[in-house]
């Protein structure tokens, strides 16, 4: 096998200060909520939480602009994906009852403009944790209308009644990773997630009435020009509106090592080859991740 290349320059980042991201940070401290962001020290953070920060724009303004990601559910997965730094059990600890509303609580009270939801994968339980998600979600909208909520969920092992309760809890848009190509989604992703499987999901969401949906792909894992517009074109045939372009980065000697360290005029080509096929809204770069200023983006162009 060929050696894992070197990280170039342009995957590497500084930690932010200042600004809404220092305030979105001191305002997170009591309200027991765990980010992604944090958790994952996700090197966008500067970005997401900074909002629209920039001159002329009030704290307030920029907070409402501003992208943070929840975990649901605990720290602890089903599945055992070969790029994810998750934990996996096949039995992880009980849901929490009280999750969906002290979340909720906590959201409202954090104040900002843009939400996503997120969890681990729950084969254990019945339902996946399709009511405890949709719970969360209809909670945060009786206490606080005006945020939008993004639910980003696995395949709930293709139960589409999970998948339509969660897409019908009132959320603003529902997410799904197809992660790779078709041809190496055994390779990358647990055994029981499929490409044609999340597809699946992506239509339910669509047919319940979900205004976007939305999906990201991991470049650098082994896939191909013509397996990437292969993928896309399924995409829009299943009317997804949202694409997003990341690299893959290994999280540990454990994980599957990285093919190769894409371009960024490479991440450009492909959002421009994503937005001429009608994709809404496109987001590519080494450092993209799913939810990448996605308060940004939506709340001024789409939702508004
Ligand atoms: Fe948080 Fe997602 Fe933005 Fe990273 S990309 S900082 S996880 S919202
Ligand atoms: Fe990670 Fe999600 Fe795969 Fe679980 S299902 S291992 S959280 S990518």
């Amino acid at each position: 096998n060929a050696k894992t290349p070197r990280l170039p320059s342009h995957l590497k980042t500084t930690i932010p200060s200042g600004g809404s991201y220092a305030k979105i940070r001191k305002d997170l401290r009591g309200l027991n909520l765990h980010t992604v962001c944090e958790e994952a020290r996700c090197p966008n953070i500067g970005d997401c939480w900074g909002g629209g920060a920039k001159e002329g724009v009030s704290d307030a303004e920029s907070k409402r602009m501003a992208t943070a990601t929840i975990m649901l559910m605990g720290d602890t997965c089903t599945r055992g994906c070969r790029f994810c730094s998750v934990k996996t059990s096949r039995a992880p600890p009980p849901l929490d009852p009280n999750e969906p509303e002290n979340t909720a609580e906590a959201i409202s009270r954090w104040g900002l403009g843009y939400i996503v939801l997120t969890s681990v994968d729950r084969d254990d339980l019945i339902d996946g944790g399709a009511h405890h998600f949709a719970s969360t979600i209809q909670k945060i909208k009786q206490k606080a209308p005006h945020i939008l909520v993004e639910a980003l969920t696995g395949d709930f092992a293709g139960n589409m009644e999970h998948v339509s309760l969660v897409a019908k809890s009132g959320l603003d848009v529902y997410a799904h990773n197809i992660e790779t190509v078709e041809a190496l989604t055994p390779f990358v992703r647990d055994r029981r997630a499929t490409f044609r499987q999340s597809l699946k999901v992506l239509q339910q969401a669509k047919k319940e009435g979900v205004r976007i949906t939305k999906t990201s792909i991991m470049l650098g894992v082994g896939e191909n020009e013509e397996q990437v517009l292969a993928a896309l074109k399924e995409l829009r045939q299943t009317d997804v509106d949202v694409v997003t372009f990341g690299q893959y980065m290994r999280p540990t000697k454990r994980h599957m090592k990285v093919d190769r360290y894409v371009d960024p005029a490479e991440f450009d080509r492909w959002k421009k080859v994503a937005e001429d096929m009608g994709f809404l809204y496109v987001a590519s770069g080494p450092l993209v991740r799913s939810s990448y200023k996605a308060g940004e983006y939506f709340i001024e162009n789409v939702l508004r």
